[in-house]
């Protein structure tokens, strides 16, 4: 391959990526990463075809650097929209510096050597911060998509470093650029690092919106415990398990006694911070292994695994004290009334039988009086 056919190719990558990237944003339009990322292709498009043209146009040599530089500056700012961090100053800097030499350069009719190993320092740098976020955003998450972003991410540092190595040391490869290493350097390396990288941040957005999907979907918006219709799916499968091993499982039902006079009294403001205290003594009370869920209103279901009805009392009374110990806004005390109901040791039960067991015994804690816990009895009664 001749150095125009992959000045070619690099100015034809370029603009698909950049067509990709204007696409994502304007499907994403609040986005101001997707934003960020659209401009840096356009940029980096811009920047390519003006190095490439410069063979022609010295005198576009400076500027097309100066868009590849900006390119990757602005790049890292849509990771860190991405990530929530705050924009930093220090890429700006960078980028203005090179900008400023690249002129100059220019200007004093420097040797291209000086001008390339710039270029390169800058990027490196660039690259090497974009890494530094992309790995404190990931959390060491290692999906397909974070392992190929921090792969692009290294491909293009690696080939900054091997520009500079090349240029320290003048080898014309860099300058004759009909040889097989430049081309590989100065086009194709970099045509597939920047495809790759475009195609990570994008993987990455997808990511994070059917994780975000899925988590709207199974949790309750309030309290972020797992909504009705997760902590059904997940409990189905706790008793399928229970049975299969034959461990013991119970479940409750919680409810808190009198919201309604909290939300006459106090307001609902006061009503929906109360249930999302109680989410909150709940989730603390229980073990890693249980499950805790709003099933409704101000009605939570839990499901404790490996769990027998002597569990069940212990795990009342540890539940009744910790709300007892709590008041609302350091005034107004705060009660549940829990219903409990265990596997039998000897049969099969359904959940829907289960659950119907813990209501009922729900509302015998209620006919109690409230402020306590009631097991239901072993025997089955079918729901009605
Ligand atoms: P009880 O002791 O019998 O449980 O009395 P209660 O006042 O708690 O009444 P109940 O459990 O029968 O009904 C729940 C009430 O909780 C009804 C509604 O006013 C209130 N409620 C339900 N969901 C919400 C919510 O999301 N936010 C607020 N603030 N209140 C809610
Ligand atoms: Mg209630």
């Amino acid at each position: 391959m001749d150095a125009l056919t992959a000045g070619l190719s690099l100015i034809i990558g370029q603009f698909c990526i950049a067509l990709v990237m204007v696409g994502a944003h304007f499907a994403t339009r609040p986005e101001r990463s997707t934003r960020y990322w659209a401009l840096a292709a356009i940029l980096v498009m811009a920047g390519v075809l003006m190095v490439v043209a410069s063979r022609r146009f010295p005198l576009l040599q400076p500027i097309g650097s100066s868009c590849l530089v900006f390119g990757a500056v602005l790049q890292l700012s849509g990771l860190q929209a991405f990530y929530n961090m705050r924009p930093g100053r220090l890429e700006w800097v960078i980028g203005s510096v090179a900008c400023v030499s690249f002129f100059v350069l220019v200007a004093a009719d420097a040797q291209i050597y000086l001008h390339l190993i710039v270029f390169a320092v800058a990027n490196l740098a660039l690259f090497a911060m974009s890494c530094r976020v992309l790995l404190a955003g990931i959390r060491f998450r290692w999906t397909f998509a974070s392992v190929l972003t921090v792969g692009a991410v290294l491909l293009l540092m690696s080939n900054n470093i091997i520009r500079i190595v090349l240029a320290i040391t003048r080898n014309p490869d860099l300058v004759v650029t009909q040889s097989p290493m430049g081309i590989a350097t100065l086009y194709l390396v970099p045509l597939g690092g920047v495809f790759l990288y475009a195609t990570g941040l994008l993987l990455l957005y997808f990511e994070r919106l059917v994780d975000d999907k899925n988590h709207l979907a199974t949790h309750d918006d309030l309290t972020g415990l797992l909504n009705r219709r997760a902590i059904v799916f997940a409990g189905e499968r706790e008793v399928a398990a229970a049975i299969r091993h034959r461990q013991p499982l119970t479940v409750a039902f919680v409810d808190i006694d009198f919201l309604k006079r909290v939300n006459d009294s106090l307001g609902h403001e006061a009503g929906d911070q109360l249930i999302t205290d109680v989410a909150k003594l709940l989730s603390t009370a229980c073990r890693n292994i249980d499950l805790v869920g709003r099933y409704g209103g101000d009605e939570f279901c839990l499901v404790f695994p490996c769990a027998d009805s002597d569990s069940a009392v212990l795990m009342g009374e540890r539940l009744v004290k910790a709300v007892r110990q709590y008041s609302f806004r350091d005034q107004h005390r705060l009660t549940l009334s829990i219903g409990f109901a265990s596997l039998p040791r000897d049969g099969d039960q359904s959940w829907a039988s289960l659950i119907h067991r813990a209501d009922l015994a729900l509302y015998d804690a209620k006919a109690q009086g409230r402020d306590t816990f009631c097991i239901a009895p072993p025997q089955v009664q079918e729901p009605l």
